[in-house]
């Protein structure tokens, strides 16, 4: 499971969402759990040369790495050129290929080669940024392979998509891209440096926000921000549908529950919606992002929502000097207007087409909020530890803040009341 934590833009605060997308496994992948194993029968040279490809990449041989892909195949050998350009500023500590299986998908049928011997291959690609990945980014692609006077080569990586075997689509794939390394950060976009010197800018005052609400150990406090260009460039990495992204300003990707081994996460920035946030906006929202990198191991699926996005909303605005309702302008409308949430807002209240969407994020930070100024902020990150083990809420509210779910709904609720009224 993949968890995405996309960000709305919108004026004044900044609600944010989270989707969970199995669909993203292509992104940062599940390590191929549910795949066939390698048919027996695989040629091992297919193997070699994905290795020798993968080598091409690490030792920047551009020459070798296109010498594995078939010189017949004219416009996917000048894209193959293209790419390993786009590659040039990434740092990389480690890429490799591992075939899981030849005969992936239905290959179209090929005019005027008779006898060449060709073949459908999933192909799992590793790889960490040097510096910034402990564990290696995973993602599939669906290549056609051609064998021509023995030697086999890659001649394309699209055959699969209309059969929906669909090659995940990296940065590199879209453009050249650019490397700003920041203090705490590293940027990889493909837009203007100067764009990509702001992400920067703001990740690094992130990380100490952070470090300072949540602490250092657990994630090695460094964020990986990856900015696309386009709307439709950042619907590819993602996978999905551009149109369900126009409004958010930045997504995390990374995988719940995930153990020191889980997939490295990624911040991916959606230039056009962040833009159009105001400094403190956009600010707020790498807070917000960078807090999910860091609370990502703590994260379970039994963490409820109002409270991880409730948190990472509280660190992102806890030292705004911003007033509560200037921070929650649409739960505060309803207070005003009679109307106080009976319950703290649920999963559904946080889809991207829930109509309450920003008083769930509302309502979540102000229920972190409410712990740590009537509690402390260390209760506050305890609970949210505690939250994801896999104990009852009511347990374990019971346990930190000697409350059941039931009494600590009714104090929430009056704190709402009482600050946003
Ligand atoms: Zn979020």
């Amino acid at each position: 499971m993949t968890a995405v934590h996309p960000r709305r833009s919108t004026a004044g605060a900044v609600p944010a969402l989270l989707v969970l997308l199995g669909l993203l496994a292509g992104l940062t992948g599940c390590g191929g759990a549910a795949h066939k194993p390698a048919r027996p029968a695989a040629d091992p040279a297919v193997q070699q040369l994905l290795d020798r490809r993968a080598a091409a990449v690490r030792q920047h041989d551009q020459q070798a790495f296109l010498a594995g892909v078939d010189p017949h195949a004219t416009r996917f050998l000048a894209a193959q050129r293209q790419v390993f350009g786009n590659l040039a500023q990434v740092p990389l500590a480690d890429w490799s290929y591992r075939l899981v299986r030849t005969d992936a998908f239905p290959l179209p049928p090929m005019a005027g080669t008779g006898g060449t011997r060709r073949t459908a291959a999933e192909v799992q690609l590793r790889y960490r940024l040097s510096g910034y990945d402990a564990e290696p980014v995973v993602s599939t692609s669906y290549l056609t392979l051609t064998q021509r006077a023995g030697h086999w080569y890659v001649a394309a990586d699209d055959d699969g998509a209309s059969a929906g075997h669909r090659s995940a689509v990296q940065l590199w794939d879209q453009g050249k891209v650019t490397a700003v390394h920041g203090t705490h950060s590293l940027v990889l976009g493909l837009g203007d440096t100067k764009t990509l010197r702001g992400y920067a800018a703001d990740a690094d005052r992130a990380v100490p926000q952070v470090q300072h609400a949540w602490g250092t150990a657990g994630w090695p406090g460094t964020v990986v921000i990856e900015a696309p260009r386009t709307l439709d460039q950042l619907g590819a990495l993602l996978a999905a549908d551009p149109d369900d992204y126009k409004g958010i300003a930045a997504v995390t990707t990374g995988e719940l529950g995930g153990s020191a081994q889980a997939p490295a996460d990624r911040v991916i920035v959606n230039p056009a919606a962040f833009g159009e946030l105001s400094a403190f906006g956009r600010q707020a929202v790498l807070t917000h992002e960078t807090t999910h990198v860091a609370t990502r191991l703590a994260t379970t699926a039994h963490t409820p929502l109002w409270l991880s996005e409730g948190f990472a909303d509280w660190v992102a605005y806890r030292e705004s000097g911003r007033t509560a309702p200037e921070i929650a302008p649409e739960l505060a409308q309803d207070v005003t207007a009679g109307h106080i949430p009976a319950a703290l807002p649920t999963a559904a209240d946080f889809r991207p087409t829930s109509t309450d969407l920003a008083q769930a994020y509302e309502g979540g930070w102000l229920a972190s909020r409410l712990v740590a100024d009537e509690w402390s902020p260390d209760q506050l990150t305890a609970l949210y530890r505690a939250a994801g083990t896999g104990a009852t809420l009511d347990s374990v509210l019971r346990t930190h803040l000697h409350l059941s779910l039931t009494d600590f709904t009714a104090r929430w609720r009056t704190y709402v009341q009482q600050e946003l009224g």
